[in-house]
């Protein structure tokens, strides 16, 4: 039995208030005044109105605002730990359940007591009910508000009423002058700066409700025009930045790129030929390609960074090749040097888990220029590795990366001369730097690559290699499991493989790691005369490696992977995928699961195990999993499930997500804000410039580098 744990000591001391607030402010990227007065309402609260506790359960499910004096006020416990208080008009009863709640509140709650409670409320077996609703102590006649009360997304510890006061602080001291002249408004039939702001932090009575709702409202329409117009403007500026700089010109698709090509056991399809072109005219530029290829699970793109790497090297450069984790480089790596060894290139690997001497060897391979090509894991943006005369950095499974780590990787090149270049001096024109490739398996939808990546060209690969059978995906409720079990064993009896995903369990990795083992154990039990591997994060590379082979061999027939599959693994004889708990995955894990399977000849199966009830996001994506196999497709219909805020993760876009236009809506805006982003920068008088510099800074502030990479 582990030993208890000793509570630790308190020894960090607590900051002041008012710094906290700021750093409180500061996570939500409040720094400036005008940040917080850009700091728009979420919603708005309808405040204004109380209706008797009887016509709200009349309502149906919308929101109302009940008053009424509290008559009972208790904490049971059936089935959880939960408050429930029991308020009074005149028309009736409404009980409100909390199930997450302070002691205090039955204090504040205490019978007697008149609140005003605002919420969802239902009429159910016990009358009339709502869950958690917004509540507060009045005393009787305190007046109504008389106009929506907005509410603002705040982080933890920061109250509304707090944020109300800083926004309307802010408000005294910023310069309200607008960035886009009356002419540029009336052309565009814009609402002026000034009134759209504070109409949205103060609606007035009159105003249309649902618009502002809706964000139909023309005082939302500025703002959304106004961020789209600034995300256009860095975006061209980055492009015209990038033009400026300079990179190696790899010109020559000769001798290796040609012998390769004729050792491959099959033809490019016509969308590889197509991207493979894409990339070769960039890489003959003397500036820095920045490319995203993007190209479902299977359709090939190693083969397509190959030829760029064979590019490069025949045009006497490095090339590198950066995969997120040791499976997948190491994948790469066999794959490549297999395929590029036999033509006389020299490959380097290098990842985290080599033995120090290896490691060395490896880096004074790149250092000197005999490694032509290098592939590894993120070890290779160690300051300790050099390269030679870098040309080409192709990044795998790019969303997989940090802003950061990319950019470290683009920034290894050493000068022609020889000496190694500084990050410092890559930043200033003169230096020479990489040209870049990104490949990324998780489709993007087209305007939203354009709108959240700063000046990134764009290929895709929308076919997949002939040959492949469809994947028939099914959802199995899992309390029919014995039957998934089952349908494993035949498909081993058929000669195939088999792959079993463990839940994903995001709060914590031992939990998984936990299920991981538990899940193995009971197929090993369930199936005595199979072969079963277990594969997670916490194993050694070397045993990861081991069980991998064997799978890959064919010697172990069903693979218990925790995620660490989800990436790049290509075994084509596994021909049943089991998802458990599908129902916690997002759309593209599942999809990128799934795409591991299919890869052969024979009809391949999904299964998604669900635990029921789903909750209806979940329902939507188990449903688009079985209606489509198509990537871009599924991608599409993520981002109308959860829109384009998480579509890819905050890590991932930084700051540059928009916070108001909504892509899904408003691609008019965004085509009107590119063309006036495209006249404002060709006007070269310094009052336009000036305006053009004014507007970034406004919506940009010290955020325009995350939109660089
Ligand atoms: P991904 O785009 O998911 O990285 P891979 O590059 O791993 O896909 O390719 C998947 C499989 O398809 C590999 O086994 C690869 O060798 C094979 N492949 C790639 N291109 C073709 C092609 N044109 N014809 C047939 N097979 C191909
Ligand atoms: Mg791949």
């Amino acid at each position: 039995m582990p030993a208890p744990k000793r509570k630790p000591a308190a020894t960090v001391p607590s900051a002041p208030a008012a710094n906290t607030r700021a750093s409180k402010l500061e996570k939500l990227g409040l720094r400036s005044d005008m940040d917080l007065v850009l700091h728009l309402p979420l919603r708005y609260e309808d405040e204004t109105e109380i209706v008797t506790i009887q016509q709200a359960g009349m309502m149906g499910t919308s929101v109302a605002q009940v008053e009424g004096v509290v008559t009972a006020c208790d904490i049971q416990y059936r089935p959880r730990r939960q408050l429930i208080v029991t308020i009074a008009d005149d028309s009736g009863q409404l009980v409100m359940r909390f199930l997450n709640f302070y002691g205090s509140q039955t204090k504040q709650l205490a019978v007697g007591t008149r609140v005003r409670a605002r919420g969802e409320i239902r009429h159910g077996f016990f009358g009339a009910e709502v869950v958690h609703p917004n509540y507060k102590v009045v005393l009787e006649g305190a007046p109504l508000p008389d106009v929506l009360t907005p509410v603002y997304p705040a982080g933890e510890g920061l109250s509304q009423a707090f944020l109300r006061k800083a926004i309307a602080d802010a408000m005294q001291h910023i310069e309200w002058r607008d960035t886009l002249s009356p002419a540029q408004l009336a052309a565009q039939q814009l609402t002026p700066f000034e009134s759209a702001v504070r109409l949205l932090h103060n609606p007035p009575p009159d105003v249309d409700e649902h618009a502002l709702e809706d964000r139909s409202h023309p005082a939302w329409v500025r703002m959304k025009f106004d961020e789209l117009l600034a995300q256009q403007l860095s975006l061209k500026r980055a492009q015209v930045a990038r033009r400026a700089k300079n990179a190696r010109a790899l010109p020559v698709a000769g001798q290796l790129s040609a012998a390769f090509l004729n050792t491959l056991p099959f033809t490019l399809t016509k969308a590889q030929q197509r991207v493979v072109a894409e990339i070769s005219t960039d890489l003959r530029a003397s500036f820095p390609m920045q490319r995203l290829l993007q190209g479902d699970v299977g359709s090939g793109k190693t083969v397509v960074a190959a030829l760029a790497a064979a590019q490069a090297i025949d045009s006497g450069y490095q090339a590198v090749l950066m995969a997120p984790t040791e499976i997948l480089a190491d994948q790469h790596f066999r794959k490549i040097a297999a395929w590029m060894e036999p033509l006389g290139v020299r490959v380097a690997w290098l990842t985290g888990s080599l033995k120090k001497k290896e490691k060395l060897a490896a880096q004074a391979m790149i250092e000197s220029g005999e490694a032509q090509l290098v592939i590894g894991t993120h070890a290779l943006i160690q300051d300790s590795v050099q390269f030679a005369k870098l040309g080409l950095v192709i990044v795998d499974e790019q969303h997989r990366f940090g802003v950061g780590q990319r950019l470290a990787l683009r920034n290894k090149t050493t000068s022609e001369n020889g000496g190694n270049e500084t990050v410092q001096d890559i930043k200033s024109t003169a230096a020479v730097v990489p040209h870049q490739l990104m490949m990324s398996a998780t489709p993007i939808p087209r305007t939203l690559a354009m709108t959240y990546y700063a000046d990134l060209e764009i290929s895709v690969i929308d076919e997949l290699p002939p040959g492949r059978t469809p994947i028939v995906t099914r959802a199995v409720d899992q309390m029919r499991r014995d039957e998934v079990i089952a349908r494993v064993h035949a498909a081993v009896q058929d000669g195939r493989q088999a792959y079993w995903v463990c839940p994903l369990i995001e709060e914590s990795e031992a939990l998984q790691l936990q299920t991981a083992t538990e899940t193995y154990a009971m197929l090993v039990e369930a199936l005595p005369d199979l072969r079963v591997g277990l594969v997670h994060g916490r194993l050694k590379q070397a045993e990861k490696q081991e069980v991998m082979d064997a799978f890959s061999a064919g010697a172990c027939h069903v693979l218990v992977a925790t995620t660490v599959i989800e990436v790049g693994v290509d075994v084509p004889n596994a021909s049943l995928m089991v998802i458990e708990h599908a129902e916690r995955f997002g759309l593209s894990q599942l999809h990128q699961l799934r795409g591991r399977v299919g890869r052969g000849s024979a009809a391949s199966v999904c299964l998604l195990l669900y635990q029921s009830p789903l909750g209806y996001i979940a329902k939507q994506r188990l449903m688009t999993m079985r209606e489509t196999t198509d990537g871009f497709e599924i991608a599409r219909r993520d981002l109308e499930i959860r829109g384009p805020g998480e579509f890819l993760g905050a890590r991932q876009s930084g700051q540059a997500m928009l916070r108001f236009a909504d892509l899904t809506t408003d691609q008019w805006l965004v085509d009107r804000a590119r063309d006036l982003a495209q006249t404002l920068l060709q006007d070269p008088t310094p009052a336009n410039q000036a305006a053009v510099s004014a507007h970034l800074a406004r919506w940009l502030g010290g955020r325009e580098d995350f939109l660089k990479v």
